[in-house]
């Protein structure tokens, strides 16, 4: 009955050309709120949105502490089907079935065709969606770049399988990719929510040998023993004295930071090996300090790597094809499913952190 009155509303909505779409006031305030349909420009698409979820990044955003425009839809991670096709955008049909990665470069510019796709344009200047420009959490969203950034799902895939592909789990795997994990590799990955949890699945994929995985939350640590770890450590039980003990004092090749916290940055540091590398995907706020006996005085030949998640169509395929060939299962990670109409209830939950929330699957048609 529900399902019913929300079609027949969207239906209506859709005939006077507006829909719904989460938007950002200001700091604390966000709402549905009816907003035009977007049009696809050269160049351009118009999805209309299947499913989308919350990331901790749009938490960051409505409490005000990374700022974007007031009224701003919000979200950057999208199932849906391609509603309109703007000019100059070939190879794809009306009602087909594609994932937007949450990044979307240009392809076109400087740092594309450098190979760094995220920083399109300019320092993270690939993340546009619902940062830059108008964002997912709505019944459509306009993609721009369209070409380089559509990517259709096979028909045997659900869209459960395939949302996360666009953000946390490119940009977990992007973790253990820049740490250059070798095969029988001993890694560390500091936090095990859900883009934790993806670094320890690519470290796992990579061809790690031990896997330790670091976080306060028994749960996700139970999780992370599903996703490829080896030994699970108590954030709280002193994880810099446990590792260096369990590697016999010579710490671990790679250690993956995926917080954004300056303890979880100086413990992957601290239980790094010389010659190893730290490969950091948190996102940190305020200043970062590195601790001296940690770094070697500066000179233990270490490696520190940042990475902002990649994305554009090539990584988003390859993603796909990972599920498509069951290498990988990211289902578990969904762990509650609301109605667009019940986001902000959503917004809640997920923020709270109870009831074993790890990423909650936001239905929208
Ligand atoms: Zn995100
Ligand atoms: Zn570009």
């Amino acid at each position: 009955m529900p399902l019913l009155a929300v079609e027949k509303s969207s239906t209506e909505r859709a005939t006077r050309g507006v829909m719904n779409a989460l938007s950002f006031r200001s700091p604390g305030q966000f709402q549905l709120e009816e907003k035009p349909v977007p049009k696809a420009g050269p160049g351009e698409a118009v999805v209309k949105v299947r499913l989308t979820t919350i990331c901790g990044t749009d938490i960051h955003i409505i409490r005000g502490e990374y700022p974007v425009k007031p009224g701003l839809t919000i979200g950057h991670e999208a199932v849906g089907i391609i509603h309109e096709l703007g000019p100059g955008v070939t190879g794809y049909y009306l009602g087909q079935r594609v994932l937007v990665g949450a990044i979307t470069p240009c392809g076109q510019c400087e740092p594309c065709l450098g190979g760094h796709t995220s920083q399109c344009g300019g320092p993270l200047g690939g993340w546009r969606l619902g940062n830059t420009i108008d964002g997912v959490q709505a019944e459509y969203f306009r993609v721009p770049f369209a070409q380089a950034n559509l990517t259709p799902i096979p028909d045997s895939l659900a869209d459960e399988e395939v949302i996360l592909l666009a953000d946390i789990a490119s940009t977990g795997f992007s973790a253990a990719e820049s740490g250059r994990i070798r095969l029988g590799d001993t890694v560390a990955v500091f936090a095990q929510g859900p883009i934790g949890l993806c670094a320890t699945l690519g470290a796992h994929l990579m061809g790690a040998s031990d896997i330790f995985a670091v976080d306060t939350d028994a749960g996700r640590l139970k999780m992370s023993m599903q996703f490829g770890a080896t030994v699970t450590l108590d954030g709280n039980h002193d994880p810099v004295n446990e590792i260096k003990t369990r590697t016999k004092g010579r710490g671990v090749d790679v250690a993956i930071e995926a917080l954004g916290h300056q303890t979880t940055f100086e413990n992957a540091l601290r239980v790094l090996a010389p010659g190893g590398t730290l490969s950091s995907v948190g996102v940190y706020s305020g200043h970062l300090s590195v601790p001296l006996e940690g770094f070697h005085a500066g000179l233990g030949d270490q490696t520190i790597v940042t990475t902002l998640c990649p994305g554009g169509k090539e990584r988003m395929h390859r993603l796909v094809r990972l599920v498509e060939t069951h290498r990988i299962n990211l289902q578990p990670l969904l762990t509650h499913t609301f109605q667009l109409d019940n986001i902000v209830e959503a917004y809640r939950l997920f923020e709270s952190r109870q009831s074993g929330v790890l990423k909650v699957a936001i239905r929208v048609s």
